[in-house]
């Protein structure tokens, strides 16, 4: 740390992200990347958008944010394009948590909402999660502060029904919930319908996992038209151009691509099913999960142990040295040909030990 340091900072602790190891090749199952390249139109037209990379991108992002909206089923102001789904979660910490409404979020969930937290210098309580790893949605009444929750929930890839969520917004009226879909296109249902219920329901989402574009950073947010006027008041404060012209373009053909998109999220469940059972015949213990990922535990092995065993054998995947949870290590779901060479390795590694 450097003596210039801003006071405001020196205790944060910033998010550690999955590994990205350039000086080997892993089988990469860490970081609920899709093992699908992205769509060929999405493709072309980055690349014809890289031809007028010298002028700025719309800082409104209006096509996309039409196509988006009518993707969800609403109006153009009900919806805010962001550099990934962690911009708007940032966004939203900066728009809706102060002293008056601290955040509000599980326990054992996505690590960047304890760091916006900080970052952003908003109190924060953490809601335990219960012993099956679930969300108990009466935990979320009156919950006297601003609610995050990923749904379904990560890294446990369990998922809340939209009447539970209707029963968290309905028993918070006065504060906003954040319900963090970055998963929901691999089985669970969106509660995208409901902003126009709930003024103070924000729904976000990415286009990172079923979409096949991490790498665009591209995510959204969808709320009732007066949230997303907070968001945006946010956005033109930080970064006007935050979504850069490939990617806006790449987001575009995508959205002309959807039966990709479906076929994709098709095939990974289906893998995901073939995996879980194979974990299950291993002897794990396996959530049922609603993501591009599982998340599981063995009675003889740590999540250390696995992870490292794992890596050595070229298997990358996600150990989270956490109370509770450091037993587990979180896979990804990637090709089918991968996921079996995966549960090869792991058969061999359990039965060298
Ligand atoms: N929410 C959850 C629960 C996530 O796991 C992630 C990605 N790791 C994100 C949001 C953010 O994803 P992105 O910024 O790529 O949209």
């Amino acid at each position: 740390m450097s003596r210039f340091f801003s006071n405001k900072y020196r205790s944060l602790v910033p998010y550690t992200p999955g590994e990205q190891p350039t000086e080997r090749k892993y089988i990469k199952l860490n970081t609920n990347e899709s093992p699908f390249p992205p769509s060929d139109k999405a493709v072309a037209a980055a690349a014809e958008a890289a031809r007028l990379l010298q002028l700025y991108p719309d800082p409104t992002c209006g096509e996309l944010t039409a196509a988006v909206a009518t993707l969800c089923g609403v109006q153009a102001d009900e919806v805010l394009l962001t550099n990934g789904s962690d911009e708007i979660l940032n966004f939203a910490f900066m728009a809706f948590c102060d002293d008056e409404h601290p955040a509000v979020f599980p326990d054992i969930s996505y690590g960047f909402y304890k760091v916006f937290a900080e970052l952003n210098g908003v109190p924060y309580r953490t809601v335990p999660l219960k012993d099956d790893l679930s969300i108990d949605p009466a935990d979320y009444a009156a919950a006297g502060g601003t609610v995050f929750i990923a749904n379904p929930n990560a890294p446990t890839g369990l998922a809340l029904s939209p009447a539970e969520v209707e029963g968290i917004l309905q028993a918070n009226p006065n504060n906003v919930v954040v319900i963090d879909e970055a998963y929901v296109d691999f089985g669970a249902e969106s509660c995208v319908s409901l902003v126009h219920k709930y003024d103070n329901l924000l729904v976000t989402q990415t286009f990172s996992k079923s979409r096949s574009m991490a790498g665009a950073r591209l995510g959204f947010g969808v709320g009732c038209a007066a949230l997303i006027q907070d968001l945006n008041t946010v956005k033109y404060s930080t970064n006007p151009y935050n979504i850069n012209r490939m990617t806006m373009a790449a987001g575009l053909g995508v959205l002309a691509d959807e039966a990709y998109t479906q076929a994709n999220c098709r095939a990974v469940c289906a893998t995901r099913t073939q995996t879980r059972e194979a974990l299950l015949q291993l002897g794990f213990e396996v959530a049922e999960s609603k993501t591009n990922f599982l998340f599981a535990r063995h009675r003889g092995f740590g999540g250390a142990e696995l992870y490292a065993k794992l890596k050595e054998n070229g298997i990358l995947v996600r150990h989270f040295n956490q109370p509770r949870i450091q037993d587990y290590i979180r896979i990804t779901i990637g090709s089918s040909q991968e996921m079996q060479v995966f549960v090869n390795t792991l058969r061999t590694i359990l039965e060298e030990c």
